[in-house]
C-alpha cells in the first residue's frame, strides 16, 4: 500500500513538563480532540490510554515511553465532510510520550533521540520548575525544535505574565506568546488569538467546539500590545519578515510562515496558554504543533557509522532509501507480547522483512508492526521513512538498537547511559517467588539501561541497581503488580566509586616454573586520574613486542577485573587511565591467564601508590515548601551535608535548590512531610560524583573491610 500522509504532514513530538504540570491531562485532550479518543478519563479517575500501567495510574505520573499515533487539522480551517478531501488536510502526530518524573531523565533523553519536535508544558502557577529545566537543555543538547503550553490557567494562583518571565529568565529569551488568556484564574474564559486577532471559546460539553469571535473594544488594547511585542520579536529573527513589517504588508500565512522558520531555526519560541482540565486552548496547541513544529524533513539527515567501513554515512528521510530504523522502547504487554518500537529513519519496514539488527550483528524476521491509538492497537503491514510503530512478539531487541537493511547496514550513534547510585538487595518472600523473581526482573532490565541486576560478591545476595530511591520502589512495586512476584528489600546502598588522585606506578608479576609448564605474566602498569565522569581507559604502550600483542588483551581483561573489584573497599574504580608500558614475557611458559593475573596483579599496586579515594554520588535536589517552613527546612538540609546553592520565591511558595550527597536522602519524603505538615514536596536527579569526605569513607572502608570477613 503506497503512503497516505506525506512525510511533510507528519509530526514526531514528544510532550514533556515537569510532574503535575499537566502533562498527562495536555495528551489525554489532544487525544480526545483528535478524535481516537472517545471518552475523556481524568487522571484521577484512572482511566488515562497513554499511562498504561496501573501503578502509574495510581501514582498519576507517567513512567514509561509508548507511541501513540492520532490526526489532525488546523481548526482555523473550515472543515469537510468529504472523506478523502479531509484525509488530505489531515496531518498524522505521533506522540512519544515521555516520563513526568526526574529520576527517569534517562528514559527522557531517549525519547527526545527520536522526536522532531516537543511541547513544553508548564504549570501556570509554578511556572518554570526543576524538571522542566533539566529537561528544556536536554532538549537543547538533541537540537529539538519547541513549543510551549502555559496550563492550568483556571487555577488559583494562575499567572501567565509570571510564567512567561520564569521561562525568560530560567530558559530562552526567545519565548514569544501566539495566545493571550481572556481572564485567570476562576475567571479564565478563552484565549486571544494574536496572529487571527480574534476572541476564541471553548464550546460544547468538552470544549471541542472552537469558536472565533471579534475581539472586544475591552480587550483591544491588551491584545494590540502583546501582538506588537509578537510581530516585533518575529521582525528581529527573519528578515525577510522584517522587510514586509516595516512596509505593512503581510498576511497572517507570513506570519506562521515567519514563526515556522524561525522556530525551526531554534530562535523563536511559540507559546500558547490554556487550561487542560477545563478543556481550553488545546485545539490552538495543536494548530502550533502542525503549523510550527518540524516534519522529519525539515531537520538534517540523522548521520551513523557504516559498520563495513567505519565511516560516518547519512540516511535521507526517504522511503527510496536503504531502510534504517532505532529501537527506543521495550514494553512487555501481558497480553500482546513484547513491543519493541522503533523510529524509522529511511526507507520502509514491511512485515515479512528480514532485516539487520546492526548493533548485535544478528539478522531478524519482522513478522507483525503495530501502531498504537489512544485505545486500540492497529496491525499494519508497512511502516514508513519517518514513522514511528512497533514491532510485535520480537524477544530479542533493546533499547538502543540499530536495525538496517541488511545490504546497507548503518550504526546510529548509541545512546549513552549513566551506572546505578543506588542498590537494593532483594529476597523472594517465597518459593514460588524464587522461582519467577529471576526472569521477571531480567523482563525489567531489558526495557529500562539504568535498571540493572548484579549479585553481591560476598555475600550471594541479590541486588537490583538504578538512579534513585524512587526509581527502585517503581520497579519493585511493578514486580508485584505485573509479575505477581513479592519480594522483601535490604536498606539502598550507596554506589560508591573508588578514583586515583595522583600518578602511581606497579609491577605484576605472576611466575610459577617449578616443573612441568610453568606460568609466566610480567607487566609494569601506570595508573593517572582522568576527568570526573570520563570511565576508564586503556593504553597499550608497549613497543618491539617486549609483551607479544595476543597478550595485551588478556593484560586489560585482568586491568578490568581487578577494577571493579576496587582496591580501598571493594567499589569499582573510575576515572582512571591504564598504560601497560613494560614487561617481559616467556616463550613457552606464557600464557593468557598469566597476564591475566599479572595486570591484576600490578593495577591492585598501581592504585595503592596513586593515592585512592572514594567517590559519593551527589544529587540535585529541589525542595518547594510554604514560607514558614523555611528555616526547619534548611536546617535540616544543613545537617544533611547539603550546599545549599539558591532560595527564591515561586509563587506563594520558597524554593531550595541544593546539591546533596544521596547517602543523606534516604527517606527523605517522609521526613520533608513531617517537618512541613505534608506540605512540601521535593524532587532530586543525580547530578555527579564527588570526593566523600575523609572522615566517612574511613568508616566505610573499615565497615566493608569487616563485612568481607
Ligand atoms: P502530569 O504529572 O504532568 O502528567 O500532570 P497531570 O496531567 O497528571 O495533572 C496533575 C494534576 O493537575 C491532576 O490532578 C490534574 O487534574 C491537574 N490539572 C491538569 N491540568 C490542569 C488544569 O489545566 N487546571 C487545573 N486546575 N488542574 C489541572
Amino acid at each position: 500500500m503506497p503512503r497516505i500522509y506525506p512525510l511533510e504532514k507528519t509530526r514526531n513530538i514528544g510532550i514533556i513538563a515537569h510532574i503535575d504540570a499537566g502533562k498527562t491531562t495536555t495528551t489525554e485532550r489532544i487525544l480526545y480532540y483528535t478524535g481516537i479518543s472517545y471518552k475523556i478519563g481524568e487522571v484521577h479517575e484512572g482511566t488515562t490510554v497513554t499511562d498504561w500501567m496501573p501503578q502509574e495510574r495510581e501514582r498519576g505520573i507517567t513512567i514509561t515511553s509508548a507511541a501513540v499515533t492520532c490526526f489532525w487539522t488546523q481548526s482555523y480551517l473550515k472543515k469537510t465532510e468529504d472523506k478523502e478531501e479531509k484525509i488530505k488536510g489531515e496531518y498524522k502526530i505521533n506522540i512519544v510520550d515521555t516520563p513526568g518524573h526526574v529520576d527517569f531523565t534517562a528514559e527522557v533523553e531517549r525519547s527526545l533521540r527520536v522526536l522532531d519536535g516537543a511541547v513544553v508544558v508548564f504549570d501556570g502557577v509554578q511556572g518554570v520548575e526543576a524538571q522542566s529545566e533539566t529537561v528544556w537543555y536536554q532538549a537543547d543538547k538533541y537540537k529539538v525544535p519547541r513549543i510551549c503550553f502555559i496550563n492550568k490557567l483556571d487555577r488559583i494562583g494562575a499567572d501567565f505574565e509570571f510564567c512567561l518571565k520564569s521561562i525568560e529568565e530560567r530558559l530562552t529569551k526567545d519565548a514569544v506568546l501566539l495566545t493571550l488568556p481572556i481572564g485567570q484564574e476562576e475567571h479564565f474564559r478563552g484565549v486571544i488569538d494574536l496572529i487571527l486577532m480574534k476572541e476564541v471559546y471553548f464550546e460544547g460539553d468538552k470544549g471541542e467546539k472552537v469558536v472565533y469571535k471579534d475581539i472586544d473594544s475591552s480587550l483591544q488594547k491588551e491584545a494590540e500590545k502583546w501582538r506588537e511585542i509578537l510581530l516585533e520579536k518575529l521582525a528581529e529573527r527573519n528578515e525577510e519578515f522584517m522587510e514586509k513589517y516595516f512596509s505593512h504588508s503581510f498576511t497572517v500565512e507570513d506570519i506562521r510562515q515567519a514563526i515556522r522558520r524561525a522556530t525551526l531555526n531554534y530562535n523563536f519560541i511559540p507559546i500558547f496558554v490554556g487550561s487542560a482540565l477545563n478543556n481550553k486552548g488545546i485545539q490552538l496547541l495543536l494548530d502550533g504543533v502542525v503549523d510550527f513544529l518540524p516534519s522529519p524533513l525539515d531537520l538534517p539527515a540523522p548521520k551513523g557509522i557504516d559498520p563495513l567501513t567505519n565511516q560516518t554515512i547519512e540516511r535521507k528521510p526517504i522511503d527510496e532509501e536503504p531502510f534504517s530504523a532505532l529501537v527506543f522502547k521495550i514494553q512487555v504487554d501481558p497480553y500482546v507480547g513484547t513491543l519493541s518500537y522503533l523510529r524509522v529513519y529511511s526507507g520502509t519496514l514491511k512485515t515479512g522483512m528480514t532485516v539487520l539488527n546492526t548493533t548485535t550483528g544478528e539478522n531478524l524476521r519482522v513478522g507483525r508492526i503495530a501502531r498504537m491509538h489512544a485505545n486500540n492497537r492497529e496491525e499494519i503491514e508497512e511502516l514508513f521513512a519517518g514513522d514511528i510503530g512497533a514491532i510485535v512478539g520480537v524477544k530479542t531487541l533493546k533499547t538502543g538498537d540499530t536495525l538496517s537493511d541488511p545490504k546497507k547496514p548503518i550504526v546510529y550513534e548509541k545512546i549513552e547511559f549513566a551506572e546505578p547510585v543506588i542498590w537494593m538487595k532483594v529476597e523472594p518472600k517465597t518459593k514460588t517467588d524464587q522461582e519467577k523473581m529471576g526472569l521477571a526482573i531480567k523482563a525489567l532490565v531489558d526495557e529500562d539501561p539504568t535498571f540493572k541486576l548484579t549479585q553481591d560478591p560476598d555475600t550471594g545476595d541479590t541486588l537490583i541497581g538504578g538512579m534513585g530511591e524512587l526509581h527502585l520502589e517503581i520497579k519493585v512495586d511493578r514486580l508485584k503488580r505485573e509479575f505477581n512476584v513479592e519480594v522483601n528489600v535490604g536498606k539502598p546502598q550507596v554506589a560508591y566509586l573508588e578514583t586515583v588522585t595522583k600518578e602511581g606506578v606497579a609491577e605484576g608479576k605472576y611466575i610459577r616454573q617449578s616443573g612441568g609448564r610453568g606460568q609466566y605474566g610480567h607487566v609494569w602498569l601506570k595508573v593517572e586520574p582522568l576527568e570526573r565522569g570520563k570511565g576508564f581507559e586503556f593504553i597499550n604502550a608497549i613497543k618491539g613486542g617486549i609483551i607479544p600483542d595476543n597478550f595485551i588483551p588478556s593484560v586489560e581483561k585482568g586491568v578490568k577485573e581487578a577494577i571493579e573489584k576496587g582496591v580501598l573497599a571493594g567499589y569499582p574504580i573510575r576515572d582512571i587511565r591504564v598504560t601497560l608500558f613494560d614487561g617481559s614475557y616467556h616463550e613457552v611458559d606464557s600464557s593468557d591467564i598469566a597476564f591475566k593475573i599479572a595486570g591484576a596483579i600490578a593495577l591492585q599496586e598501581a592504585v595503592k601508590q596513586a593515592n585512592p579515594i572514594l567517590l559519593e554520588p551527589i544529587m540535585k535536589v529541589e525542595v518547594v515548601i510554604p514560607q514558614e517552613f523555611l528555616g526547619d527546612v534548611t536546617g535540616d538540609l544543613s545537617s544533611r551535608r547539603a550546599k545549599i546553592e539558591e532560595i527564591f520565591d515561586r509563587g506563594m511558595t520558597k524554593v531550595i535548590r541544593a546539591k546533596v550527597p544521596l547517602a543523606e536522602m534516604f527517606g527523605y519524603v517522609t521526613v520533608l512531610r513531617s517537618l512541613t505538615q505534608g506540605r512540601g514536596t521535593s524532587i532530586m536527579e543525580f547530578y555527579n560524583y564527588e570526593p566523600l569526605p575523609l572522615v566517612l569513607a574511613e568508616n566505610i572502608i573499615g565497615n566493608r573491610r569487616v563485612n568481607a570477613k
